[in-house]
């Protein structure tokens, strides 16, 4: 998609929210090494202004989704270990043994399909995925996880056993019977193994955060966290202080006087009670806004606005308080001098989660790192 450039509509990610962020996380849970998930564009972050803000905090690891973000990266020369935490299609095998991808492999079956398409020019770097209750991919029993690493054993050129990881469905709730469910069904699989590669990973947001002292810690693999949410929405205090790493920022395109009784926008869904001064901001539901975000209050230089009509795909309206220029910063989340717009407030009036929100502003807005 084209990235709207010219306009004053952006998304600013700040770099010392994400140190800040990333040093919480890593005190927090006593890891060693990150892997900072940057999956689907980097949680609506921007996947390369992420992979760029990683590097600067220290981040040992990339961790993304899909073959094609993973390359992405690789292309932009970030010399990083890059971990794929979703599932590849066997036939790419080759290609990620090339580019020292970390995949994960969730069966023996998968590893025997990947044995005819790899060279042995390059091992291919395996992380085993091991499911103990997420049900969603991964080998269910010690049995499997030795066929596999037997297979990687059988044949050294072709593979290298880089790590093992489950994922947790319940890290992150005050009701922790599955997560020690989970815990258990790990140390059933993983106790009995003769040895173990050098990455065990388990940690996602959740569990780096609230149960650091039950699970290894010396990588942990983590999105949430470090975007500055609190991956409990608040539930379990972590004591910490994380921030936001994300604003959403614009300027007035248009103002102008109407008198009462005029309808604005699609549908007229809002209309004047008085002669009012509307602005207009260059931004709209094609960006990524959620037009449920009508009546929300945003952020006009230090005045407090509401969002009235129908937001629209480019464009949307607020109601100013008295005349404002063309050119007056708007924030539509974020910090603006002493005042902040919350992103859990902006998700309450929306219903959805911050990670939701996030990740569905389009391409179409230029990512920025600042400060
Ligand atoms: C996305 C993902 C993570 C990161 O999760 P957060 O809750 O955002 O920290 C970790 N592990 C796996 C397997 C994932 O898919």
């Amino acid at each position: 998609m084209v990235v709207a450039q010219m306009r004053a509509s952006r998304i600013e990610v700040s770099q010392s929210a994400i140190n800040q962020n990333v040093r919480v996380t890593m005190q927090t849970s006593h890891a060693k090494h990150m892997f900072l998930a940057i999956k689907a564009n980097g949680y609506g972050h921007g996947l390369l202004e992420m992979a760029q803000a990683a590097k600067n905090a220290g981040v040992y690891g990339l961790a993304v989704a899909v073959v094609d973000e993973a390359l992405a990266i690789r292309q932009a020369k970030l010399d990083m270990p890059i971990l794929i935490l979703g599932y590849t299609e066997p036939q790419y095998a080759e290609f990620l043994a090339q580019f020292q991808i970390i995949t994960t492999v969730p069966s023996v079956s998968w590893l025997e399909e990947a044995q005819s398409f790899l060279t042995g020019n390059h091992p291919l770097l395996v992380s085993l995925a091991v499911d103990t209750g997420m049900n969603r991919i991964g080998m269910r029993t010690a049995a499997e996880v030795q066929a596999a690493v037997a297979v990687m054993q059988a044949h050294p050129n072709l593979f290298t056993w880089e790590g093992i990881m489950t994922h947790f469905a319940t890290s992150d709730t005050a009701e922790t019977d599955y997560f020690e469910m989970q815990l258990s069904r790990w140390h059933t699989v993983i106790d009995g193994l003769p040895c173990l590669p050098p990455m065990v990973h388990v940690a996602n947001s959740g569990a780096a955060m609230y149960h650091a002292d039950e699970v290894p810690t010396d990588f942990i693999r983590v999105g949430t966290v470090v975007y500055g949410w609190e991956p409990s929405g608040k539930e379990l205090n972590p004591g910490t202080e994380l921030v936001p790493a994300m604003s959403i920022k614009s300027a007035l395109s248009f103002v102008k006087q109407i008198p009462a009784g005029e309808g604005v926008s699609y549908g007229h869904l809002y209309h004047t009670t008085n002669d009012e001064w509307i602005g207009t901001i260059p931004m709209g539901y094609g960006d990524g806004l959620t037009r449920t975000m009508r009546g929300y209050k945003i952020l006009v230089g230090n005045e407090w606005c509401e969002i009235i009509g129908q937001i629209a795909m480019d464009q949307m309206m607020v109601r100013l308080p008295h005349a404002m220029p063309v050119g007056t910063p708007v924030t539509i989340l974020g910090t603006n001098g002493t005042q902040t717009i919350d992103i859990w407030d902006v998700c309450a009036h929306c219903h959805l989660q911050p990670w939701e929100f996030a990740n569905q502003l389009s391409d179409r807005l230029p990512r920025y790192l600042v400060d």
